[in-house]
């Protein structure tokens, strides 16, 4: 079947961390944004992850509004919810990077008659920091888990998206740098492509189109 969409994940592909992941607790983190939070709260790393866990994981799927986030991470670190926003928005500024290539090919692609979507998972400050205002005007969809209440690898979030393209899975490629958010993908029948750097993906992409 031909392909007629390509869907990309935001953190660590069309957004790139100035730090690589590294696993804390068992997950990968951007660890640069919460290392500065933590280096401004003057606490240590384990003491931030302790008291924003809960609320942060919840607002990831929209399970609780993003005041309500603030307010309890703030309580919990012994701040206010203003100083912590503004913490976050100049951590997501200096860690992550637009990934100016692959955006443009992303366009290129949609000239060429192509759909184009983003399926992000992101809580409420990372999806202001990183998911931009341009990408919700130049994609078809743009997918973001805690505006949608699910997120990745949960199918029902790949479901959604192609819902919204209008599309099965089986035209559309599905590119994000980890593993086990391609699997689901790749069980619905999407091609995938695992992101490593811009001159393999977009290799990649071309030889599956
Ligand atoms: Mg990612």
């Amino acid at each position: 079947m031909k392909i007629k969409a390509l869907i990309f994940d935001v953190g660590g592909v069309l957004q790139l961390g100035k730090k690589p992941l590294e696993y804390y607790k068992g997950k990968p983190h951007s660890l640069g944004v919460h290392e500065y939070i933590s280096r401004k709260l003057k606490i240590s790393l384990d003491q931030y992850f302790d008291s924003v866990d809960t609320a942060y994981t919840k607002s990831i799927e929209g399970e609780i509004s993003e005041k309500k986030a603030l307010k309890i991470m703030a309580r919990n670190l012994k701040t206010t919810s203003k100083k912590l926003k503004e913490f976050y928005k100049q951590a997501y500024k200096e860690n992550f990077k637009l990934n100016k290539e692959l955006l443009k090919f992303a366009f290129k692609k949609k000239k060429q008659g192509y759909k184009i979507a983003i399926l992000s998972d992101q809580w409420y400050l990372s999806k202001k920091a990183l998911v931009l205002k341009d990408f919700y005007n130049k994609f078809d969809a743009t997918i973001v888990s805690c505006d949608v209440g699910v997120r990745k690898p949960n199918p029902g979030i790949y479901k959604l998206t192609l819902k919204k393209l209008r599309l099965s899975a089986k035209e559309t490629i599905f590119i994000d740098n980890q593993e086990w958010n391609i699997k689901p993908a790749e069980k619905l029948g999407m091609k995938t492509v695992l992101f490593k750097n811009n001159k393999q993906a977009i290799r990649e992409i071309e030889r599956k189109l």
